[in-house]
């Protein structure tokens, strides 16, 4: 509500529509909540003289609103988690006390004629390092704080408050600049019913996450945390990416009618559960299910999914970080997998830990790109600690169950064979100490790098199945960050280059004679699919609930016409092209 200052009456604020991308279908109606998670961005401005005065004023005030933001952050933490939590909040707040340390800031304000922001970061970074380099942990920890340290004050200097996401629940509508695919994990199971956020694409974790917990998500809306308000009504439309802020009560009434005629759809979508997925003209399609939740093993069920095509186990350590899951843990986890689906195979990747998935705990170092960095096999190799913890869970499931192990992130040949040794070592381990094991088991590599596409016919010697994911695929072929909001019309999935490695990719595994699957988001989108299956791909692994949608497509279409569709669509030169042709041949409209 505004007040009218003419007649001081409240007057309701004017409803505002914002379109961005609707990446997690549903509708969610709520109270806003705001956060500002992105780190801060820090920039180097030179000031003229007379103005360092002033930036020395901004500075203190903001070392004021940095301990107050500190000290009621730790009198929450210290109500709620106990004393010793609370203990860090005050070391914090000492140092913002701490004169030999403004007294640096102010120093660098002065000498280098910089902006705040900036002598704070530096600053900062300058101690962490000295701190790092010395033997003790005490002196290392006192660098982290240093660190966080610098984060309050620039947040403070930034006008950005604190939010503890523990205490957002109920029915509130999340707006975000940005969000990790843990947040979203965390938020989603603390109820929130949906987000809107201004970052992000159509395969960003984020998305699969919001989409595995059923929870509406709209992307790539710039602005909308200065647009939005804590407390505002928001209506979010996860199917047609529209968000409206300060819906009126026919609005409102609208999308309810719009979550009941929804809900109504699928239910009868999940009645087609037993039909099979066959072609008109007989081709049979395996329809498996991607996993990144342990909750959603019943809608694989629900859904008529047969089998599992790719579990994501790294969402098992993302969940219990900070703590490592133990080896009992993995075990229980994939031994219930393979329990709920058998006599299904079920395909568990190996952590693909790294990249955007945060792992803090293993990483061991900052990286500056690390989408191209430490990520998937490449770290689990580095790691053998961590992984043999995983593998030995792995192998013992394997027992139950039909198991595929899956390797993410591979480019080389050597990946391959440095995991074949260490698995072997892993499993001599086992026998050693009398553990009962798989006897077999089928390893496959995801094909999500471009290096290792080129390379198929050289991989499909060494594994037995392929899953390709084009999630990533597309991200690195095309070099468009998957992430990015201001790139997402360059994000095109039915790019001729995607569908000719997809093209190679089945046709080396045909030659090989090992199964190709695709896991990624395309598998789940009806126009893609149906290229894929042109294309000879004859396995498809999805989010549970699209898989009815996917089955209705594939029973209404002839294999024989979506081969000679994708067959033309190699030799175009462009998506729009490619989107064009597909239109005029009604593929997505089932014919
Ligand atoms: C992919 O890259 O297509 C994929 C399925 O893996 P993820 O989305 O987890 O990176
Ligand atoms: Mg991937």
């Amino acid at each position: 509500m505004a007040v009218d200052p003419s007649s001081g009456r409240q007057e309701p604020l004017a409803m505002q529509f914002l379109q961005g991308l609707g990446v997690s279908e549903g509708i969610a109606i709520g109270r806003a909540v705001c956060l500002e998670t992105r780190l801060e961005e820090v920039y180097r401005f030179p000031l003229p003289p007379e103005e360092i005065e002033e930036e020395l004023e901004r500075f203190r005030r903001a070392i004021g609103q940095a301990r107050s933001d500190v000290e009621s952050l730790g009198e929450r933490v210290g109500l709620e988690l106990g004393d010793d939590l609370a203990g860090i909040f005050e070391a914090h707040s000492m140092l913002l006390g701490d004169q030999h340390l403004l007294d640096r800031i102010e120093g660098r304000i002065r000498d280098e004629a910089v902006n705040a922001e900036w002598a704070v970061w530096e600053t900062a970074n300058e101690l962490r390092e000295r701190f790092a380099s010395l033997q003790s942990e005490r002196f290392r920890d006192r660098g982290e704080d240093l660190q966080d340290v610098g984060r309050h004050l620039i947040r403070a200097l930034q006008g950005v408050s604190h939010h503890e996401l523990s205490e957002i629940a109920g029915d509130v509508v999340v707006i975000a600049d940005d969000l990790t695919p843990s947040d979203a994990v965390r938020l989603g199971r603390q109820g929130v019913v949906g987000f809107a956020i201004e970052a992000g694409g159509r395969t960003s974790h984020t998305a699969i996450i919001a989409h595995s917990l059923n929870i509406p998500l709209v992307t790539g809306l710039p602005g909308i945390t200065r647009l939005a308000a804590y407390d505002d009504l928001v209506v979010v439309d996860g199917t047609s990416g529209k968000v409206v802020l300060h819906p009126t009560d026919h609005v409102i009434k609208e999308h309810l009618q719009k979550q009941q005629f929804a809900q109504a759809l699928e239910e009868e979508l999940a009645a087609t559960r037993d039909l099979p997925a066959v072609t008109r003209d007989g081709l049979s399609v395996d329809l498996a299910a991607n996993i990144d939740l342990s909750e959603e093993i019943e809608d694989a069920v629900r859904y008529g999914a047969t089998g599992i095509g790719l579990y994501r186990s790294e969402f098992l350590y993302i969940e219990r970080s900070p703590a490592m899951p133990s080896e009992e843990e993995h075990y229980a986890l994939y031994r219930q997998l393979l329990e709920a689906m058998a006599p299904h195979p079920v395909v568990i990747r190996t952590y693909d830990l790294g990249g955007r998935k945060l792992a803090r705990e293993v990483m061991e170092t900052h990286e500056d790109n690390p989408v191209l960095g430490l990520r998937g096999i490449r770290l689990t190799l580095a790691r053998p600690q961590v992984f043999r913890t995983q593998l030995r869970a792995l192998f013992r499931a394997g027992y139950h169950g039909d198991l595929w192990v899956l390797l993410p992130m591979v480019g080389t040949l050597d990946e391959v064979r440095q995991f074949r040794l260490f698995a072997d070592s892993v499993r001599d381990e086992l026998e050693g100490e009398g553990i009962t094991f798989a006897a077999t088991y089928k390893l496959g590599v995801m094909i999500e790098v471009p290096s290792a596409a080129l390379i198929a016919d050289h991989l499909a010697g060494e594994v037995d199945f392929f899953s390709i994911g084009t999630n990533d695929l597309i991200q690195y072929a095309l070099a468009v960050d998957r992430n990015n909001e201001h790139v997402t019309h360059l994000y095109q999935p039915l790019h001729p280059a995607i569908l000719r490695m997809v093209d190679f990719v089945v046709t080396q595994a045909a030659k090989a004679g090992i199964p190709v699957s695709v896991c990624g988001e395309m598998a789940a989108d009806p126009l893609a699919a149906m290229v894929l299956l042109g294309l000879g791909v004859e396995r498809l692994s999805m989010s549970p609930r699209r898989v009815p949608a996917i089955k209705a497509r594939i029973r209404s279409l002839a294999i024989e016409e979506l081969r000679k569709d994708a067959r033309r669509c190699l030799d175009l030169g462009s998506a729009a092209e490619v989107v064009e042709y597909l239109a005029s041949r009604r593929v997505g409209a089932g014919r």
